[in-house]
């Protein structure tokens, strides 16, 4: 599968080098000039990973990489920070980004420390969703746990593998095939199982199970997760 990376940069300039260089190496790219963009973008469709510069013209890059964890968003975050700021480095780790690089970048270096955090958190991206918060859901994958409206709803470990591999590749779909064989571990045709779960998860999280806002079906395609509209 083709990696997706979200680039977050308000200069066109840099931007259109960034989307050249990535697409270059093979990789599909997505463009957001500011913060309430990034944020958006990030929260609607899964990323292997975000280039975030921290000067932008409204949320500056700290702000949305901090926005982003609180949401449970847990891709890599490679910061472009200025040269001039070398406090950026600290606060921008401390905000949790995962690493940065300084600006003017160099194209060949920062194409490796993209591959380099890639590399490793490559297969890992299901299994670091420690929670999410969708609507007035939450769901803490690591107790396994979940409330809605702060009551609790018990989901079985199936529902939750299933709504995390969900939640791992939301805004893309996601064949029966495929979560027959990443949820419960088997290649079958016979793909009742996943419709049955799908329902159950929707009767536990939407509010109109038979109108969900979340877990959607994709006609001749399979299921998609979708985060509420903010
Ligand atoms: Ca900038």
């Amino acid at each position: 599968m083709q990696q997706r990376i979200l680039i977050v940069e308000d200069d066109p300039n840099v931007a259109l080098v960034l989307e050249d260089a990535l697409s270059a190496e093979g990789y599909t790219t997505e463009h957001a000039s500011d913060g309430r963009h990034a944020v958006e973008s990030a929260l609607a469709r899964a990323f292997d990973l975000t280039l975030l510069d921290v000067g932008l013209p409204d949320k500056d890059g700290f702000a949305v990489c901090d926005e982003l964890r609180r949401q449970g968003v847990q891709m890599p975050i490679l910061l472009l920070t200025a040269r001039t700021a070398p406090d950026d480095k600290v606060r921008g780790l401390r905000m949790g980004a995962d690493d940065y690089v300084t600006k003017p970048f160099h194209v060949p270096e920062l194409l490796a420390r993209i591959q380099a955090l890639l590399r490793r958190t490559q297969h890992t991206q299901a299994a670091i969703l420690i929670e999410y918060r969708f609507g007035d859901v939450f769901v803490d994958f690591y107790r396994g746990r979940a409330t809605k409206a702060g009551r609790p709803v018990e989901l079985t470990t199936k529902e939750l593998v299933l709504l995390r591999y969900l939640i791992a590749r939301r805004g893309l779909v996601v064949s029966r095939e495929e979560l027959l064989t990443e949820v419960w571990g088997y290649h079958s045709t016979n793909t009742r199982t996943v419709d049955v779960h799908i329902a159950t998860l929707r009767q536990k999280l939407e509010d109109h199970p038979h109108a969900p806002l979340h877990v959607l079906t994709v006609r001749g395609g399979g299921y998609q997760f979708q985060h509420a509209p903010m």
